[in-house]
């Protein structure tokens, strides 16, 4: 007969209203736009539509669907030994998702890494909807004119999807961004319904995030960013924990590199990216835990460093403002893309994830009735946590001789962190 151990079942039912640990802690957090409901925004806005290329020419419009094809197209045509279009595939209804892939014809065969901009998952975030196209059309119209743009595009593959949920952002239709909307077409906020490696997702995965995923797949991407907005903030991985139940790999690399991209934007307006914490970084589980979201999907399982970027404190920015936007965040945009040639030193990918959470061995894992834990020293105390960091089950160690089993029949099946106390956590399933 096995021997039970100890067991107690703390808090499995803690109150209904629980929030994220340091979100509470801090008491002071705007809430994550991605979050909660869209909120009304008060201010009345201008959005002016550009019907033509022309109309796009001082970059104070959105463009119609139209008029977005169009551009692409004529980028295409202008720059054929510069860029192409990739085709990712066709929303639900039908609309075009597109990315403006950057690579100069060379007969070298030295690597160049790629980068990814992806922006709009939200189809009424519309800032990064421009700011993508102007980026592509400033760095098409630098290359070979301007030292840094020609340097990059030389050394980098750069693939740029300006808008990831056209359905969501014509949501009244084609010629205006109007009563656009966060979801796609089935109504499913595709920035929760990623393949999540630490939680479960609800909706049965989403045909443009299947597309963006087999996309992501044919391609290699090392460094990439999804642009948002509501808030302004840098908002590096992990969402699906807090920084302290679980630290992103390269988390230190990360903050520099947020650090980076804010101040400079603040060498061009010192007033943005103010909103959410002063320094305009944050661990996104550090907010709010999410789950299903595409920074951690890409970060698990694709190795590439993805960071959420939220660009604007008003998600459908009134048109006039968007020429302020583009000069306060151009050279953080360029910048960022220079990243992929500093990859923190020493980073393996998300292997580290497991291997950092020391010499303890679970087994089994996935596991049912009960699970064991060797490696620990008499005195030891372990706790199982579920993702939001709330202990469930907590046991002592009693001697160095006996392993440590933990009764978790009374769990739901689902993923939960396993580990002593205060260390990393090692994680297991259900
Ligand atoms: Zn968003």
């Amino acid at each position: 007969m096995r021997k039970k151990i100890l067991f107690a079942g703390i808090g499995l039912l803690l109150s209904a209203s629980f929030c994220s640990l340091s979100a509470v802690a801090q008491g002071v957090l705007k809430p994550r736009p991605d979050a909660f409901p869209p909120v009304d925004e008060p201010a009345p806005k201008v959005l002016n539509m550009a019907s033509s290329l022309e109309q796009m020419a001082s970059w104070d419009r959105y463009p119609t669907y139209e008029t977005y094809l169009a551009m692409m197209s004529r980028w295409a045509q202008e720059f054929p030994a510069l860029c192409h279009v990739d085709t990712i595939g066709t929303s639900l209804e039908g609309r075009l998702i597109l990315s403006m892939y950057i690579e100069p014809q060379t007969d070298d065969d030295l690597y160049r890494p790629e980068f990814f901009y992806s922006s709009t998952i939200h189809g009424d975030e519309v800032t990064g909807y421009v700011m993508m196209l102007r980026l592509i059309d400033t760095l098409l119209h630098g290359y070979g004119t301007n030292p840094q743009y020609t340097d990059l595009i030389n050394r980098t593959r750069i693939s740029i999807n300006p808008l990831a949920n056209p359905d969501g952002t014509y949501h009244r239709g084609n010629h205006t961004v109007q009563g656009s909307q966060r979801y796609n077409a089935n109504g499913v906020d595709l920035n929760r319904n990623y393949p999540d490696p630490f939680g479960a997702t609800k909706e049965p995965l989403q045909q443009e995030n299947e597309l963006m995923i087999a996309y992501v797949t044919a391609h290699h991407f090392k460094l990439s960013a999804n642009l948002h907005g509501g808030s302004e903030v840098m908002n590096y991985p992990w969402d699906c924990f807090t920084s302290t139940t679980n630290p992103h790999p390269a988390a230190e690399w990360w903050q520099e590199v947020c650090h980076r991209f804010v101040d400079t934007s603040r060498t061009y307006s010192s007033t943005h990216f103010r909103d959410v914490t002063n320094s305009g970084v944050i661990a996104g589980g550090d907010w709010y835990v999410i789950h299903g979201g595409r920074q951690d999907y890409m970060n698990y399982y694709h190795n590439c460093l993805e960071v959420t970027m939220e660009l604007s404190t008003s998600k459908t920015l009134s048109t006039d403002k968007l020429p302020e936007y583009w000069r306060f965040l151009q050279h953080s945009l360029v910048n960022y893309i220079a990243e992929i040639h500093s990859l923190p030193e020493g980073y393996n990918g998300i292997s580290d994830l497991r291997s950092q959470t020391s010499d303890l061995s679970v087994y089994p894992n996935p596991a049912s009735d009960r699970v064991t834990l060797d490696g620990l020293n008499a005195g030891d105390r372990v706790e199982l946590l579920d993702l939001n960091g709330r202990v469930l089950i907590q046991a002592i160690k009693q001697s160095d001789n006996q392993a440590i089993t933990l009764d978790v029949s009374g769990l739901p099946s689902g993923t939960y962190l396993l580990g002593t106390a205060g260390s990393k956590k090692i994680i297991i399933k259900l």
